[in-house]
C-alpha cells in the first residue's frame, strides 16, 4: 500500500537524486529506514520517529501527569533528557540515550479569556484534539499545518506552519508559556516577563526546557468551505498576486463553471 510516509521518503530520493545524481541516489538508499532490533543489548526498547529514519535506545521512558511530576523528572531524570511530541520531526531532535520524555498524559484546555480571544493549553495536546478544544470555546487557531498529528508543543518548536500570506508559524500566535528548565524550576515568561526566554522557547528544540503550558491568541470561530479544482497553470500565475491578496472573506456566491482560477468565496462584482 502506498502510504504518505512512502511517497515523503520517494521524494526525498527523488530530490536526492536531482542534487547529487549518482552520489545523491546511493545517500537515498543508505537512509531507508532500517529493520532495527526492538531491543538492544541492554534490553532497552527502540524509539523511532514516524519517518523511520531516526531512532535511538532511551534508558528510561517517562511520561508526567502534572507540573511537580516534570520538575522532579527534569532534577533526577538520566541525561540527555528529550522532550518529544508525536514524532513527526524529520531530523534527530528527539534521539536520546538517557531519557524519552513525552507529555502525552499534559494535555487538554486550561483557562480561556473570551474577550482577549486567547486559550491557556497544556503542551501535549494533539493539533488533532486542540481543534475541536477550542471550538466547544468559540476560537480558533490563525493558522494551521498540512497534518494535525503534531502536539502543540513539538509543532511550536520547530516553527510549524501552514501557508497564507500574513499568517505566522504556529509560535507567532503565542503570548505566554510556561515551561520546566533543565534545573527542575517551573517558569512563566511571555513578551514582558522574561522576554528572552519566552523568544528562545517558543522555537526552542527542546534545548530550553520542556514547555507545560502554551497560551495561544486566537480568533474567533468561522466557518469556511473548502474547493479543490484545476486550473490553468497560465491563468493561476496571471490571478495570483490578487489571489495571495484576498484574506479571510468566508461568505460569497458560488463559484461559476469554467471561470478560471476562481474561489467559492470571491464576490460577484470581481469577476
Ligand atoms: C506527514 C508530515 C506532515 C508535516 N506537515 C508539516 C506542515 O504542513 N508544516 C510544517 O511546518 N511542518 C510540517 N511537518 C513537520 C512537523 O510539523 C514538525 O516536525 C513538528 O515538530 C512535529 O511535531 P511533534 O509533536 O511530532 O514533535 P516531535 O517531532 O516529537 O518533536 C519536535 C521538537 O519539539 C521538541 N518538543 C516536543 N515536545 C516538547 C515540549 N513539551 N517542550 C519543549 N520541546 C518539545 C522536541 O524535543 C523536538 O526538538 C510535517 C511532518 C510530517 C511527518
Amino acid at each position: 500500500m502506498t502510504t504518505r510516509r512512502k511517497v515523503l521518503l520517494g521524494g526525498a530520493g527523488v530530490l536526492a537524486l536531482g542534487a547529487g545524481g549518482l552520489v545523491g541516489r546511493r545517500v537515498w538508499l543508505d537512509r531507508e529506514p532500517a529493520a532495527l532490533p526492538a531491543t538492544d543489548a541492554q534490553g532497552r526498547v527502540v524509539w523511532q520517529n514516524w519517518s523511520g529514519l531516526e531512532h535511538s535506545y532511551p534508558a528510561q521512558r517517562a511520561a508526567p501527569a502534572s507540573d511537580a511530576e516534570l520538575a522532579e523528572l527534569m532534577r533526577r531524570a538520566p541525561v540527555p533528557i528529550r522532550p518529544v511530541g508525536a514524532g513527526h520531526s524529520f531530523t534527530a531532535l528527539v534521539p536520546t540515550d538517557g531519557t524519552l520524555l513525552s507529555m502525552d498524559r499534559m494535555t487538554g484546555l486550561v483557562s480561556h479569556d473570551a474577550t482577549a480571544m486567547t486559550a491557556t493549553v497544556r503542551a501535549g495536546t494533539r493539533l488533532s484534539a486542540l481543534g475541536p478544544a477550542l471550538a466547544a470555546i468559540g476560537q480558533e487557531m490563525p493558522n494551521l499545518p498540512d497534518i494535525n498529528k503534531q502536539t502543540l508543543a513539538g509543532a511550536m518548536a520547530t516553527a510549524t506552519h501552514g501557508t497564507g500570506k500574513g499568517l505566522t508559524a504556529l509560535h507567532g500566535e503565542v503570548t505566554a508559556l510556561k515551561l520546566v528548565t533543565p534545573a527542575g524550576e517551573i517558569v512563566q515568561c511571555s513578551r514582558d516577563t522574561k522576554p528572552e526566554l519566552f523568544h528562545s522557547a517558543r522555537v526552542g528544540l527542546g534545548a530550553f526546557g520542556v514547555l507545560s503550558e502554551v497560551t495561544l491568541a486566537n480568533k474567533p470561530l468561522t466557518r469556511v468551505r473548502k474547493e479543490v479544482r484545476l486550473v490553468d497553470t497560465d491563468a493561476l500565475l496571471k490571478d495570483w498576486p490578487a489571489l495571495a491578496a484576498r484574506r479571510n472573506r468566508r461568505t460569497g456566491p458560488p463559484a461559476r463553471a469554467g471561470s478560471g482560477c476562481r474561489y467559492a468565496d470571491e464576490p460577484q462584482d470581481a469577476a
